[in-house]
Order: structure tokens, then C-alpha cells, then sequence
């Protein structure tokens, strides 16, 4: 199987050609139809296995589909695509790699986490950002600030939920969901699908999801 069977447009294609990705992985062939076709998604997958393409590009695809400079410009603080991770090594990871697959659309990606002053990344989600990739704590801080506003999000991912859950997250996480809008794709993927993530994805989740093992 190769990348071209999936409906990604070119520019999307170009990225991945040039990182040297000729085969999707196994969860990348599982997943990317089930979220290009914008359905919810719960998948098993550990760090490795090329989970974060998994979800990084049909988010790139759907965001990059319909977008106008004008439109962009006036969107300021809000955002289209949240992606939560438990730290700030993982969503620095994960945004660099939105970056590198998003090199030739025109979506703006940042990283947003704790321990660091938060005055830059205030001024940056002023200008304007359509996927942030975030750790729970500073995000909730942000949004409790007015620093970003999540009512034209139309993806929500849970990035090593299991992780999130061991790391005591779980409070910071719902207060997250009460927030976002109704109507939205959900994604979550977890190294092990345990009775807690499954709760979680019960809560995260209300349309019916695909369970990818
Ligand atoms: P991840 O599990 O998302 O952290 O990805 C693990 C590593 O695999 C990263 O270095 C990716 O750049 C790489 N990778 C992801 N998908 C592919 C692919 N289809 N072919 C080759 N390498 C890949």
C-alpha cells in the first residue's frame, strides 16, 4: 500500500515524499480513511509506530481543504485542531512534526506548555493559530485568561490518553471538554486501552467511534 491510495492532497504528499515515508504504517492505514471520512476514532497505539501521521495528516487534510487567506486573518485566537499531551517534550514533538508534514499548506501549528512565561504564546495565538498542540494545564490557564477560544474547533485529540490519565490529568481534561463545541471529531489514542481511558473516551466521545486495535 502506498500514501497515494489515501485521498491527501498533493502538498500534503510532497511533505511526506521528501521526509522519505514511502509505506503507511500499520495504524496509519487503519486510521487515516476512518478520520478522512470524519469519523471518531479510538486507536491502540504505542509511540513508534507512527501514530502521530495517524492523526496529523487527515487533520492537515480536512483544515487545509477549505480555508481563504481572508478567513484566516480574521480568525484570530481561534483555533480549528486541539491536541492534548501529557508533556512538553511530547508536544513539541508532536507540533514539529505537524510542521514538517504541513510544510506546504498554509496551517500555522504551535506548541503551547507550562513552565515557561506565557506572554509569547499569548501573542501568538493573537495572531492567530489553527492547530495547537498543548499540555492540559497551561491550556486551561490560557483559555481561562481569554487567550483563545475554541467555538470554530473542529477536531479535539487525546494524545497518550493513558499517560494523561497516570499523570493526574483527568480534572484539567474535562474542564478542557466543557469548553470545546458540541459538534466536533474526537480522537484518542493510547498506548493501552484500560477501564480509565475507556471512561474517558465515554466522556470525550458522543458519536460513535471506531475502535482501532
Ligand atoms: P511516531 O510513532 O508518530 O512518534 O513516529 C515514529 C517515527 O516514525 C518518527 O520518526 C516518524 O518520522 C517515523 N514515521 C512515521 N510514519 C512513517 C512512515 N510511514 N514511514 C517511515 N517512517 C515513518
Amino acid at each position: 500500500m502506498s500514501f497515494s491510495m489515501f485521498t491527501l492532497c498533493d502538498p500534503l504528499l510532497k511533505a511526506i515524499t521528501e521526509l522519505g515515508y514511502t509505506q503507511p504504517t500499520a495504524i496509519q492505514e487503519k486510521a487515516i480513511p476512518s478520520i478522512l471520512s470524519g469519523q471518531d476514532v479510538i486507536a491502540a497505539a504505542q509511540t513508534g509506530t507512527g501514530k502521530t501521521a495517524s492523526f496529523a495528516l487527515p487533520i492537515l487534510q480536512k483544515l487545509s481543504a477549505y480555508q481563504t487567506g481572508k478567513e484566516r486573518k480574521l480568525r484570530g485566537k481561534r483555533i480549528r485542531a486541539l491536541i492534548l499531551a501529557p508533556t512538553r517534550e511530547l508536544a513539541v514533538q508532536v507540533e514539529a512534526s505537524i510542521s514538517a508534514y504541513g510544510k506546504y499548506v498554509e496551517l500555522s501549528s504551535m506548541a503551547i506548555y507550562g513552565g515557561v512565561d506565557s506572554d509569547e504564546q499569548k501573542q501568538r495565538l493573537i495572531w492567530g493559530v489553527d492547530i495547537v498542540v498543548a499540555t492540559p494545564g497551561r491550556l486551561l490557564d490560557l483559555a481561562h485568561q481569554r487567550a483563545l477560544h475554541f467555538d470554530e474547533l473542529e477536531v479535539f485529540v487525546l494524545d497518550e490518553a493513558d499517560r494523561m490519565l497516570d499523570m493526574g490529568f483527568i480534572d484539567d481534561i474535562n474542564k478542557i471538554i466543557e469548553r470545546l463545541p458540541v459538534q466536533r471529531q474526537n480522537l484518542l489514542f493510547s498506548a493501552t486501552i484500560s477501564d480509565d481511558v475507556r471512561a474517558l473516551a465515554r466522556r470525550a466521545i458522543h458519536n460513535d467511534a471506531i475502535e482501532l486495535a
